[in-house]
């Protein structure tokens, strides 16, 4: 048993409010540790350490901050397998599955090294005679990021890179379900050279996060999670005057058109349904093929790969392809959703509920699932189910299939599968979501890009990650000046005459 603290001033500082958190072991069942759940007071103290460390750190060169992204990046390389190892022993999914999560997160930090030419402003000379105008991005002073459990290491990084480098001091309030990754990643950074208090790890719930929103000197919040949640904060926030991007939930679909490659769709399908458990903002959890033929050769083609599938601890190298899902509650809730799918109609042809490993028989495993027929109306249509759980909803046309996608409440990621060109291009200019990939499973945009949903999977501007981050955590300053003696004769009369 373990205790999981707070990240204070650049050491660990034990928590006083008496509340903890268990932290499971998934791939077992059992409770391996327990995170202190800091208080309204412990929030504010910390915040006002970290505003007393911005001061410095925001005034420093935004080189001098790009080196400090630099050496964390080694030392994460570095520390490659043992981050794995903690956020895989909290979060359930595979090593070399965890190793990727890391990896995602890195190249954040790879990008985060070239800041400075992200916070240059802009400059033009010829504003009026003697004129000159120019504009700075400035840090906003002191920001938060609130992450979700199913990337432990992936999404803080998201949020520390840019925030960090463009100046700013971070309060992390990771999930109280993964919080080790976090405080290892922050002891590493300030391994890196990042001074005590720019970084704050405070660890709690749903009181640690409303005293980040009702707190006055937090400028900005990053959010990512469900979608409720997401709402909530956005509204409390906007509320109380801050900056707000908060990325929610998903329902992503993959169009198969009569023309693609259904070996690869298949292939496609299985890893990006039930990768990670199905427990990714970005998996497809719903396959729409086009046309009764497309779809009777899809579920032909991936009925036995559905059922090849290999689940187990996270522990296995090489020989599993997903593990157990986050919690016990996750579990029934996943396998209630499926028995509903079956009570309202949906031909289950893979069924993953009622699932034991052998030697594991306490852990939170859920079998792969795999539905046909089901329809909009479905719950399993609905809901975000959040597990390895694929849904098939046969269309006859792409316009239909198209319209489906159109008119679901989400739109992080979306996918078509396809030859043709004209399709592709009339797919990816039309669709009202945020990522789209096209003979491309997870769309996840490379860390120069951004990334970032629309409807109900985002509120608020911008997106993570690449420019638009730094944007986000920074504001814009612009400066009109003129100097007497660049005016010449005349000028100064054209000036005025001008205004
Ligand atoms: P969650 O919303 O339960 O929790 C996210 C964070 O919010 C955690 O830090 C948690 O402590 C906090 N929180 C939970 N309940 C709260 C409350 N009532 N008030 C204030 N704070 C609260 O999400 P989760 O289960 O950890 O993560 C899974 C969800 O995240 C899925 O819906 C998934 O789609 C989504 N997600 C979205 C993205 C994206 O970029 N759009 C990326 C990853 C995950």
């Amino acid at each position: 048993m373990y205790e999981v603290n707070h990240w204070i001033n650049g050491a660990t500082l034990d928590g006083t409010s008496g509340r903890t958190s268990d932290i499971y072991n998934p791939s077992t069942g059992e409770v391996q540790g327990q995170v202190n759940l800091a208080t309204k007071d412990e929030l504010d103290a910390a915040v006002e350490k970290a505003a007393a460390a911005q001061v410095a750190w925001g005034a420093t060169n935004p080189q001098r901050r790009a080196r400090v992204m630099m050496k964390f990046a080694e030392l994460i390389n570095r520390d490659m397998d043992k981050l794995a190892e903690t956020l895989s022993r909290e979060h359930g999914k595979t090593l070399p599955d965890a190793r990727g999560d890391v990896q995602r997160g890195l190249e954040v930090i790879e990008v985060c090294m070239g800041a400075p030419h992200m916070l240059k402003g802009e400059y033009i000379n010829s504003g009026g005679p003697g004129i000159d105008l120019y504009s700075m991005r400035q840090p906003l002073g002191v920001v938060a990021g609130i992450t979700p459990f199913n990337f432990p290491a992936m999404i803080p990084l998201w949020k520390m890179g840019p925030a960090l480098a463009s100046g700013n001091a971070m309060i992390l309030k990771p999930s109280e379900r993964c919080p080790s990754t976090a405080m290892q990643l922050a002891e590493l950074i300030q391994e890196a050279g990042l001074p005590d208090g720019v970084l704050q790890v405070v660890n709690g719930d749903k009181d640690v996060v409303d005293a980040i929103l009702d707190n006055d000197t937090v400028q900005a919040v990053g959010f990512v999670g469900s979608t409720p949640i997401a709402q909530y904060i956005y509204g409390r926030a906007a509320t109380n005057g801050k900056r707000a991007q908060c990325f929610g939930g998903a329902k992503n679909h993959m169009i198969i058109m009569p023309d693609a490659d259904l070996e690869k769709a298949a292939d496609a399908l299985v890893g990006a349904g039930f990768g990670a458990a199905g427990e990714r903002c970005m998996a497809i959890s719903v396959a729409v093929p086009v046309g009764k033929d497309t779809a009777d050769k899809l579920i032909e083609k991936l009925a036995p790969r559905v059922e090849a599938l290999k689940v187990g601890p996270y522990t296995s190298e090489t020989d599993v392809d997903y593990g157990p899902v986050i919690t016990e509650a996750a579990k029934e809730r996943i396998e209630g959703l499926i028995s509903t799918g079956v009570d309202q109609g949906a031909t289950l042809v893979t069924d993953g509920r009622g699932f034991s490993l052998q030697g594991y028989e306490d852990g939170f495993y859920v079998g792969p699932t795999l539905f046909d027929d089901v329809t909009e109306d479905m719950d399993i249509y609905k809901e975000e189910i959040f597990g390895p759980v694929l849904s098939t909803v046969r269309k006859d046309s792409y316009e239909d299939a198209l319209s489906l996608v159109m008119e679901n409440q989400y739109g992080n990621g979306t996918a078509i599968y396809t030859s043709d060109g004209d399709t592709a291009r009339d797919f990816a200019s039309r669709v009202n979501v945020g990522m789209v990939g096209i003979n491309f499973p997870i769309p996840v945009p490379l860390s120069y890009f951004t990334f970032g949903g629309w409807k109900k999977s985002a509120f608020g501007d911008l997106n993570q990650y690449g420019p638009d981050a730094f944007r986000f955590y920074t504001q814009t300053k612009t400066v009109t000046e003129r100097w007497f003696s660049g005016i010449k004769e005349g000028g100064e009369f054209a000036f005025k005459a001008m205004d």
